[in-house]
Formats: structure tokens, sequence, C-alpha cells
């Protein structure tokens, strides 16, 4: 890692070119790469959702994972983040953090009962008749929110 390098790569969902500065804060760059691949604003992605939580690294690893089992046909790769990635020299098969998020996760998501879809939202807003952005079906509020 070379803090000051610039790395040139395309973005997989847009095919353009993309450029990322070396910080040498491996959270901020993963971060920043993770949002030019994956530029979603969905509330039932668990990408933008882990990466909004301060989980990049796992956001990352969702995303290749998404990548690898085709659920982003849009975005088949991901070469900017790979760069990124690779130029930290970190393992993709175990992030930082995945157990924190998963606790963290339990208690800022709602599962839909209508498509099985999670619902994420940090400041857990979920009532007042509140919709699953995956297929419509009204999200039944838990009785008790950790
Ligand atoms: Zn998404
Ligand atoms: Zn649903």
């Amino acid at each position: 890692m070379d803090p000051g390098v610039i790395l040139f790569a395309e973005i997989g969902a847009t095919r353009e070119t993309a450029r990322i500065q070396i910080s040498g804060d491996a959270a901020r760059d993963v971060a920043q790469a993770v949002r030019f691949e994956h530029p979603c604003d969905d509330s039932t992605c668990n990408i933008t959702a882990s990466l909004r939580a301060g989980f990049p690294f796992v956001a990352a690893w969702i995303l290749r994972r998404a990548r690898k089992t085709r659920i982003l046909q849009r975005s088949a790769k991901t070469p900017l983040l790979d760069a990124v990635m690779a130029e930290y020299d970190m393992n993709p098969g175990s992030p930082e953090g995945l157990e924190e998020w998963e606790a963290h996760a339990a208690t800022v998501s709602l599962r839909c009962d209508g498509c099985g879809a999670y619902t994420y939202d940090e400041s857990r807003d979920w009532f007042h008749g509140r919709s699953c952005e995956n297929c419509g079906s009204r999200l039944r509020a838990p009785r008790h929110v950790a």
C-alpha cells in the first residue's frame, strides 16, 4: 500500500473509468469504491445498509458475493473495488466487522412478510404504514425494537 497512489479502474456497473487516490485509510477508500461500484439507495439493500452503518469491508464483501452469484446482473464485475482491495492486500474471504454487522443488522432491519426481503433503517423508522420497497407489502412493525 502506497499512500498517494492514484488508481484508475473501470466501474463494473457503468463501465466508466473512475479514480481513487489511496489515502492510507483502508475503510475510507473501500467505502468510496463501494459507492462508485454500487450507487444504490434501496432500503432493502444490505450493501447500502452495511456501508451506511459504518461497515465498508462487509459492504465490499457482500457486493463481491452478489457479483459472483450474479444477483446483481448489471454490475457483474467490480474492477475498481478489486483494485483498491488489492492495494491494501485485503483478504476478500473474511471481512473485518462481519459479526458486528450481523448483530447490528438485526436491530435495524425488519423482514417483509410478503417477500422475505429485509428493510434496513438506521433510524428504525418502520411505523406509520411503511411498505416494503421490494414487493409493496406493508411492513409490520415489531412489538419490541432493540
Ligand atoms: Zn443496492
Ligand atoms: Zn416485500
